[in-house]
């Protein structure tokens, strides 16, 4: 099923994303312990990322994707980079995800690696998006950014640039990590406003520790308000503290965006299936309520 119709079907969707494991470490195997494990969750469907610097002939996510949907009955999406792809890399790939029965694509640009010179077939993930639209196999979902992509000159322009990816054939999109909830809310009446008018799943990341949030937030600009950046200064000397305390955050906003209507909440599980547990518990409840 494509994940536009889900959301033509269902009243709230709930999914979840994983990253592959290094193949190098050889431990593939334990991804498909992890997916047994989020499997508990019911998600409606889970992505897979694909490795950054989108090299193809090392990447599982096609697999992984395929096992999903093939063994355990579960929608997949595959995340697909296209910065240092040319157009034979994305036709192998598209064939390859169809022959694997995967049926969603999350068309992305991918994050410009200085040590890796971008091909130039694709500027933007607009241009994946005309590439997998024209093909006509796969429903096709993209990012979009609460807080601004990091690269754009300010928000305006960036939703002026979605919009084309959105016309240029997205069907659904998937935002980037936020903490604030309220900057959710203005981006969606924003994205409205400019005519954006397909489901957005809103991407929750679960505080793990201190040293990992800030990387991720120096990566993807998303902002801290002053009631997580306490938590973070609280705990800062105390790992368990602080999981337990990034968990409570991560169900009191899902349970405060279920409330607002959210159409869906796409949960950054981290390959962490017990604290995506932890989180799923705290949310059963208001998820079964949207779900009716
Ligand atoms: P785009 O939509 O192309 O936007 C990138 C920048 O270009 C923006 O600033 C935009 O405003 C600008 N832009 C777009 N069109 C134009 C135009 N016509 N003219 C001028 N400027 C323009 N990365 C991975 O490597 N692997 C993953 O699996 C992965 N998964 C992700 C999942 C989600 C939900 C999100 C939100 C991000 C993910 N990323 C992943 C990160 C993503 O690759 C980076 O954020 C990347 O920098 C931008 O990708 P994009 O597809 O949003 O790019």
């Amino acid at each position: 099923m494509f994940i536009h119709q889900m959301f033509e079907e269902k009243p709230f969707v709930f999914s979840l994303e994983i990253f592959p494991p290094k193949k190098k470490s050889g431990n593939i195997q334990s991804i498909y312990q992890t997916i047994e494990a989020l499997l508990n969750m019911h998600p409606d469907f889970i992505s897979v990322t694909f490795g950054a610097g989108g090299n193809l002939a090392d990447n599982s996510t096609c697999e992984i994707a395929s096992t999903i949907k093939n063994k355990y009955g579960v929608e997949s999406v595959a995340h697909l980079t296209c910065v240092n792809s040319s157009r034979e890399d994305v036709a192998v790939m598209l064939d390859r995800l169809y022959q694997s029965n995967v049926q969603n694509i999350l068309a992305l640009r991918g994050d410009i690696n200085p040590d890796i010179p971008p091909k130039k077939d694709f500027l933007y993930a607009s241009d994946l998006v005309r590439v997998i639209k024209q093909d006509g196999r796969f429903g096709i979902s993209g990012g979009c950014y609460p807080e601004c992509h990091c690269e754009a000159p300010d928000l305006e322009t960036d939703i002026a640039h979605l919009k084309e990816k959105v016309d240029a054939g997205v069907s659904h999109l998937v935002s980037q990590l936020f903490f604030d909830n309220d900057i959710m809310f203005s981006f969606l009446e924003k994205i409205r406003a400019a005519g954006i008018t397909v489901p957005v799943d809103a991407g929750i990341m679960p505080v793990a520790n201190k040293g990992q949030i800030e990387r991720m937030v120096s990566m993807c600009g998303a902002s801290i308000p002053p009631k997580l950046a306490k938590l973070l200064n609280r705990y800062e000397h105390d790992e368990l503290s602080l999981k337990s305390a990034g968990i409570d955050y991560a169900i009191a906003q899902i349970v405060d965006l279920i409330e607002h209507d959210i159409q869906g909440i796409h949960l950054y599980s981290m390959n962490n299936p017990d604290v995506a547990m932890r989180i799923y518990n705290g949310i059963e409840q208001a998820i079964k309520r949207r779900r009716g």
